[in-house]
């Protein structure tokens, strides 16, 4: 599966401190609308919950960091799933001595501070749906050189 979209506009922005960072990027897809984009955002937060999936057990898990990081760099994207736009968003995080920690974004990270850039596609839908080799809700599978 390989689609082509177009770059239609993009959505820039500062988030408040105290939101939580994956469900006001959210907030911000469905309220503009969004069904497919890429997303990447910088700044710093106050507290962090980001997951590893564990691909034995087909579950993540989730690491809670309760101390303030910079955001180092999160990427991620929008598509469908279950009819409303979902961010699938990875983050690098800095700590006070330049180490790095990352994984899956999950509810529950705290803003301080977050410039967000979120660039709207158009194209068609890409929808999630389970992927019984993986567990994990993903787009289709690309199928031959398509
Ligand atoms: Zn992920």
């Amino acid at each position: 599966m390989v689609r082509t979209v177009e770059a239609a506009e993009t959505l820039m922005g500062r988030l408040r401190r105290g939101d939580d960072l994956l469900e006001e990027l959210t907030a911000l897809a469905k309220g503009h609308g969004v069904r497919l984009g890429r997303v990447a955002a910088l700044g710093a937060v106050e507290h962090a919950r980001i997951g590893y999936y564990d691909q034995a057990a087909r579950e993540y898990r989730f690491v809670e960091l309760d101390r303030e990081l910079e955001i180092l760099a999160l990427v991620g994207n929008v598509s469908l799933r279950d009819g409303e736009p979902m961010i699938h968003a990875h983050i690098t995080l800095g700590d006070d001595q330049g180490r790095a920690f990352g994984g899956h974004l999950a509810p529950g990270t705290r803003v301080f501070a977050c410039e967000f850039t979120m660039d709207v596609f158009r194209g068609e839908d890409l929808v999630r749906s389970h992927d019984e080799p993986t567990g994990l809700p993903l787009w289709p599978e690309t199928g031959g050189p398509g």
